[in-house]
């Protein structure tokens, strides 16, 4: 095992484009160590290591405009200290582990781990985010949809880094939550989650949405059905648009497959995730009725 802490990103990449001369591997990035040192199959004497978490440029949470950009290595605790950032996004920051998994544990790295109940994923597919990557051989923009392809699967060549997400700040008359069901208070994983954007129109009627469900599929999915269904709706039947959500939800939608596992079966999630979306959608139609701020 080697392990080096890069201060600069050229530091980073031009490491991470040299191979180990004795077995032909790529050194491996690690950030918060709070995935990488967790997980068995990731034993900290098995890799020769590039730490980024010194890296300041990695840090910075930046507006240009109306443009975000979160750099990878911004933490959980970075992002909750941001008050003009998305709700939806400081919601899952908080929800995140403890205080200290917070502090350690970075946006970048939650997304490079890809788990299917990562926390950053909801949130920033509903904002429809982009992932900024680079390598020695130059730089290269994605969809965070296409980034981010399985369980533990990216879209990273092995010398490259995640350098930043980027996504369009919500317009003033949008709003955005994130609902997450766990099985119990305090620090725990996901069973789903869900994440909506939404914007209500000068007719009272909803004008945008995006929702996004998670821990239900491989991969975090955007709910095209229910989008459909909820687009254009007067936001005065509140109720019965939640009703609606109740009902779309419960048909089969083709977006979702979720599994029995430890955490709940599979049925609990379904109907896990009617809730979570009705709950987030409440929380962001109710707020635009009585003209609040969407941070
Ligand atoms: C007790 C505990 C509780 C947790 N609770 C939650 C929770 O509630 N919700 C949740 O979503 N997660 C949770 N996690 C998981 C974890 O804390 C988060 O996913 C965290 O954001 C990971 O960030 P990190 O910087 O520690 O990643 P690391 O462990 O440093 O890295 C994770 C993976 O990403 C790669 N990587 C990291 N940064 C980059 C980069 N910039 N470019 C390319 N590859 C990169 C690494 O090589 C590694 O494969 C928990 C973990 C623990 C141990």
């Amino acid at each position: 095992m080697t392990y080096f802490r890069a201060t600069t990103c050229d530091e980073a990449l031009a490491r991470l484009a040299e191979r180990n001369p004795h077995d032909g591997r790529h050194r491996r990035i690690v950030c918060g160590a709070t995935d990488c040192f967790a997980e068995a199959a990731l034993v900290p004497a098995a890799f020769d290591w590039v730490d980024i978490s010194r890296i300041e440029a990695l840090r910075r949470i930046a507006r240009d405009g109306r443009t975000v950009r979160i750099g990878a290595a911004a933490s959980w605790e970075d992002i909750l200290a941001t008050s003009w950032l998305p709700a939806s996004l400081r919601q899952a920051a908080q929800g995140v582990g403890s205080r200290q998994i917070r502090v350690q544990g970075t946006l970048g790295g939650n997304l490079c781990h890809a788990s299917p109940v990562a926390d950053g994923m909801p949130p920033l597919l509903a904002l429809d985010a982009q992932v900024e990557l680079a390598s020695a051989r130059g730089g290269r923009r994605l969809p965070l949809l296409a980034f981010v392809t399985g369980p533990r699967d990216i879209a990273l060549h092995p010398d490259e880094l995640l350098v930043a997400i980027e996504f369009a700040l919500p317009r003033d008359d949008a709003r955005t939550a994130f609902i997450k069901c766990t099985n119990r208070d305090g620090s725990a994983l996901a069973v789903v989650s869900a994440a909506v954007h939404v914007r209500v129109g000068d007719n009272s009627r909803i004008a945008e949405i995006a929702v996004v469900v998670g821990g239900a599929s491989p991969v975090a999915r955007r709910m095209h059905a229910i989008e459909a269904a909820l687009m254009g709706r007067p936001i005065d039947a509140l109720a019965a648009i939640v009703g609606s959500v109740e009902s779309v939800a419960s048909a089969p939608l083709p977006e979702l497959a979720p599994i029995d596992d430890g955490r709940g079966t599979a049925a609990h999630r379904t109907a896990l995730v009617r809730v979570a979306i009705a709950r987030a959608l409440t929380s962001c139609l109710e707020e635009s009725h009585h003209g609040a701020s969407f941070v």
